[in-house]
């Protein structure tokens, strides 16, 4: 496949950088996760437009020059399906620093922009989608520069997730539930949680989780769909061993029911029935098979 680099498709073998690239060292840099999915008309890229503003957003946070404007990034994720010849799949947009220099210091480094793109299916698997999964409470937090810049999808915040996911599978579960570190539920690994309880849908506000576009989408879809009553509030982990359903939001996990917390069932220990609603709507909208979302 092909890579788009700064502004020119190059050959996956060719798309490299130098072993100083500061953010290969010090991990500041911004990135996005985009999906694209296949639909009557073509191949159409969910929430394009959001992901491509938070990404500039993200770099805007880190205080990082982006060498190309919205348009041409945009543009560069259809090119980058197009020319992949993808009728589906993961979009990873990514903009580092050069090699130019080492030390903590980025002024005088140039900003490179990637945009690669592959065919993915399910991110934890088809039967995480219908059976749910087994999730772990992490011992490692969202921690106070993961809180205080949670806005930004940037690289350096990834290193508790990558941490929480990797003892959570070691311990043989599916995912990692992060804590803020006031010991209230934050969210997963790369995904945003809901929970179910008495028929609303509850989240962890803003404070302590990126703002994910499929939860502004699920929580759009239980609105206005499904009527339901959205509640954003801090959330403690004996309200998720107690829900009657929850889940996980996000671009690669889209909406992947929890079925269990710390060995704890949570409600039938099964896919819950608003969970599959929400499951049912969602792949309908990104699918194009809902005319009232054709502008997503
Ligand atoms: N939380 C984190 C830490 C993430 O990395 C992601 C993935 O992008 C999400 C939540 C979900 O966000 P989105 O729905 O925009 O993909």
């Amino acid at each position: 496949g092909v890579i788009w680099y700064d502004g020119k498709m190059v050959n996956w073998r060719d798309a490299t950088t130098h072993v100083l690239t500061h953010t290969l060292h010090y991990g500041m840099g911004v990135f996005e996760g985009v999906r694209a999915y296949k639909t009557d008309k073509g191949t159409a890229i969910f929430r394009l437009k959001e992901h491509t503003d938070r990404l500039f957003r993200s770099a805007h946070i880190l205080g990082m020059k982006m060498p190309f404007d919205k348009q041409a990034i945009s543009e560069a994720q259809r090119a980058a399906v197009r020319e992949n010849n993808l009728e589906s799949g993961y979009l990873r947009p990514m903009a580092f620093y050069g090699a130019e220099a080492m030390g903590i210091s980025a002024k005088t480094l140039s900003t490179h922009v990637i945009v690669a793109a592959w065919s993915w299916g399910a991110y934890m698997g088809e039967e995480a989608i219908t059976k749910g999964i087994r999730v772990k409470t992490s011992s490692f937090s969202r921690h106070h520069v993961n809180i205080t810049m949670c806005k930004a999808k940037a690289n350096g915040n990834y290193m508790n997730s990558i941490l929480a996911h990797q003892e959570a599978a070691q311990d043989g579960y599916q995912e990692a539930l992060l804590l803020d570190v006031d010991g209230f539920v934050a969210e997963g690994s790369g995904e945003n949680v809901f929970i179910i309880r008495n028929g609303k849908l509850y989240t962890p506000d803003l404070t302590s989780a990126l703002e994910g576009i499929t939860r502004d989408t699920i929580i759009h879809l239980a609105k206005v769909e499904l009527g339901l009553e959205v509640i954003e509030k801090r959330i403690t982990r004996d309200e998720v061993y107690s829900a009657d359903e929850a889940f996980f939001t996000g671009t690669a996990a889209e909406v992947t029911p929890i079925r269990e917390l710390d060995n704890r069932a949570i409600g039938e220990g099964t896919r819950g029935p608003i969970t599959e609603k929400l499951q049912s709507l969602y792949f309908d909208v990104v699918k194009g098979k809902n005319p009232k979302y054709a502008h997503w």
